[in-house]
């Protein structure tokens, strides 16, 4: 089967792309990420994403180096999924959407603003809606996404979400839960010299994940 594999960063796509190759699919991979902030940080993971992509030779479309109108997003929950029409010919684009460059955190902070608490949903919404767009526009007849791979994250959110988008499109949701061979993306990641994030990705998680480490060392 023909598969768009949204890819979230290098470490997490080891598995991911390995276990669909190993089952005989033809994948490849989508890098749509507006999430990861600062800009360093996401040029790191871009980078690692496309490094995991040339071992295991896998196309990678890298969404923020297509053109503008395959890069953009709209605000809210309310992603809309695009008709499967060839680019050009689909619904016009809404006037309140904006094509930030992938790393800018303005737009998505701005988007965030007063729904922090359920910032995770609305993320995991916007990329796999994005993948599913691409994925019509390519004619692939499945997608799935390496966010199945993470421990930290609450699987069964992203599986629905991802569920809904299927039911929606009309295309087939290829899912695994890949975290049973986390250990293998793990040491394969270290082996491979591919570079491993500390944080989820936004800047909310970079402030959580080290204002516990801060508070555990401050003794508080
Ligand atoms: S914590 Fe992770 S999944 Fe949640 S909004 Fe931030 S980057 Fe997205």
């Amino acid at each position: 089967m023909r598969i768009l594999t949204h890819l979230c960063c290098g470490p997490c796509g080891i598995t991911v792309l390995r276990d669909l190759l190993r089952a005989g699919h033809e994948v490849t991979a989508y890098f749509f990420n507006p999430n990861i902030h600062p800009l360093a940080e996401y040029l790191r993971r871009r980078e690692g994403a496309g490094a995991v992509c040339r071992r295991l030779g896998v196309p990678l479309i890298f969404a923020d180096a297509l053109p503008p109108e395959e890069q953009e997003w709209e605000e809210g929950e309310s992603v809309r999924l695009p008709e499967a029409a060839p680019p050009g010919q689909g619904r016009p684009l809404p006037a309140r959407r904006f094509p930030p460059p992938a790393a800018d955190p303005r737009p998505w902070l701005r988007l965030m603003a007063g729904l922090e608490d359920r910032r995770c949903s609305l993320c995991w919404r916007i990329r796999l809606a994005m993948t599913v767009r691409a994925a019509l526009r390519r004619g692939f007849a499945a997608f799935t996404t390496s966010l199945l791979y993470s421990r930290r994250q609450d699987h069964n959110g992203i599986r629905g979400t991802a569920e809904d988008l299927a039911a929606c499109s009309g295309l087939h949701f290829v899912y695994r839960d890949f975290r049973v061979a986390w250990r293998e993306g793990v040491d394969l990641s270290r082996a491979w010299g591919i570079y491993r994030q500390p944080y989820c990705g936004c800047l909310y998680s970079e402030y959580e994940r080290y204002a516990r480490e801060g508070a555990k060392a401050w003794g508080v």
